[in-house]
């Protein structure tokens, strides 16, 4: 394949991919050979190399061969740059092979370890309690998890970790299942998802070798399931998990399980399973804080800095990422991937305008809608009154004043007009609003203490002004 060809290819990609991915993954990629099926590339950094691989290898092998080349896999090689020196690789040392014994005993043992093996999923290096960052939301279930990863006595049986997409379940629990390896290697530990076991499961009835999967699933010390959503309503499989999951918790071996919603609220999930699940420790990861968000941010810039060597992040990108993108945190690693991604192409520091332009598509769908009625609320909450004496007629101060920041803060974080904020304020006359919203501005310059209230209340409503 010539370069042409490869431009050619390029074209193709661009309209499969889409322009986002293009330019951030296919654009800056230098062709560099194609032989023996194998296409490699010239790319900045092994992550990219990685990333390509992962997520755009079908788009470019079909592209490539419905061009007339044959390609079968794809190569990177990291380009090297002036300022970078090359530390030697160490030789990669071969561990001496113990002989294998010839009994039968052995043999046995041999092949119940690689169907263990086989069953169990590759745990995710990045996974671990030293890269996990621990907040308020998610304190519990770090606690939680780090005393199963002793390893000691079993205390919980199961222990269930629920919570929505991205929080974190997942990575709590390789962590410990790395944890258990690192401390006690002869233990054997089995993580897998709810689908890999029902595919399992399956897979066992089908070759009519129930036995052996029995025994597998009750020889391991500690069980570990994730996403166990998955097999609620499944009913043979779900019976199947029942037995393995009672057979564990008599021998007192640890189990760990995940779903997106507390056990009793997994739909289709039998009576018996679900009091059986709550019956060890049942915590919680609830959704990520500005703070949380700041910190775990900051830690993979950590990461990413390694990887990107030279792309720098302004001041108050991360804030703004914090802030905008509230959902789970895959889409915010996502969000700070592609700045590095297009730090690192474009040679440029990713200021706050350049972050708000790459990822215009993620602040939008994150920008939150504010309404007057959480305002109301919050203020509420904050000034620790009821919502009907913020909204009532009371004169006191005490009810005025939130009254009046309530006010303030409805027209500085939404689009309401007077007339329709003075409706929800009980049916208020709009001259009322309008006179205490200048009472607030007012008092934001003498009083401390309300401007404070105010912006942390801001905080709280994650607003940005309505009219910026
Ligand atoms: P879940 O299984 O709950 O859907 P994951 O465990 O897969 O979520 O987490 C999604 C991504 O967010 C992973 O890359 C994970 O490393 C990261 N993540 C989530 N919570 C944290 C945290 N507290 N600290 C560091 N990374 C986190
Ligand atoms: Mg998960």
């Amino acid at each position: 394949m010539t370069r042409d060809t490869w431009g050619r290819v390029k074209e193709q990609l661009k309209a499969s991919v889409g322009q986002n991915n293009f330019s951030a993954w296919i654009e800056p990629l230098e062709f560099s050979d194609l032989s023996d099926g194998v296409l490699t590339f010239l790319v900045p950094s092994v992550f990219m190399g990685n990333w390509v691989d992962r997520y755009f290898r079908d788009s470019i092998l079909h592209e490539v061969n419905a061009s007339g080349q044959s390609a079968r896999r794809l190569a990177f090689e990291v380009r090297e740059t002036a300022n970078e020196a090359e530390s030697p690789a160490a030789p990669a040392e071969e561990a001496p092979r113990p002989a294998r014994a010839a009994d039968p005993a052995a043999e046995a043992q041999a092949r119940s370890l690689s169907a263990f093996a086989q069953t169990g999923a590759k745990l995710d290096e990045k996974f671990t309690f030293s890269s996990f960052v621990v907040g308020k939301p998610n304190e519990l279930a770090h606690a939680a998890a780090r005393r199963v990863a002793e390893g000691g006595p079993v205390s919980f049986n199961p222990l269930f970790l629920y919570g929505g997409v991205g929080l974190g379940k997942t990575h709590l629990m390789h962590a410990i299942a790395w944890e258990l390896k690192e401390r006690s290697p002869e233990k054997r530990v089995l993580y897998l998802s709810a689908e890999k076991f029902m595919y399992r499961f399956v897979q066992a009835l089908r070759d009519r070798d129930m036995m052996g999967f029995k025994e597998l699933f009750r020889s391991v010390d500690v069980l570990i399931v994730d996403d166990i959503q998955f097999i609620a309503g499944k009913d043979s499989t779900q019976e199947e998990f029942f037995h393995t999951f009672n057979a564990l918790v008599d021998l007192r071996k640890q189990v760990i399980l995940s779903a997106d919603c507390a056990p009793g609220d997994i739909e289709g999930m039998e009576h018996r399973i679900v009091s059986r699940l709550q019956s060890g420790l049942v915590v919680d990861l609830h959704p990520t804080s500005y703070e949380l968000r700041l910190g775990i941010l900051q830690s993979k810039c950590d990461y990413f800095g390694q990887q990107f060597p030279g792309v720098q992040i302004g001041d108050g990108v991360l804030e703004l990422l914090a802030h905008r993108i509230t959902g789970n945190v895959r889409v915010l690693e996502g969000a700070l991937t592609r700045l590095y991604a297009h730090g690192s192409f474009m040679h440029r520091e990713i200021d706050v305008d350049l972050a708000q332009e790459c990822l215009r598509d993620l602040l939008r769908t994150s920008d939150v809608r504010i309404t007057v009625d959480e305002i109301q609320r919050k203020v509420a909450d904050h000034f620790n009154i009821r919502l009907s004496d913020l909204l009532g007629p009371k004169r006191n101060r005490v009810y005025a004043r939130p009254r009046q920041i309530a006010m303030y803060l409805a027209k500085a974080l939404t689009d309401r007009s007077l007339p329709d904020i003075a409706r929800r304020f009980g049916g208020r006359d709009h001259t009322t609003i309008m006179h205490g919203i200048k009472k607030i501005d007012q008092l934001r310059i003498e009083d401390r203490q309300i401007e404070e209230d105010i912006a942390m209340l801001r905080r709280a409503l994650g607003g940005q002004d309505a009219q910026a």
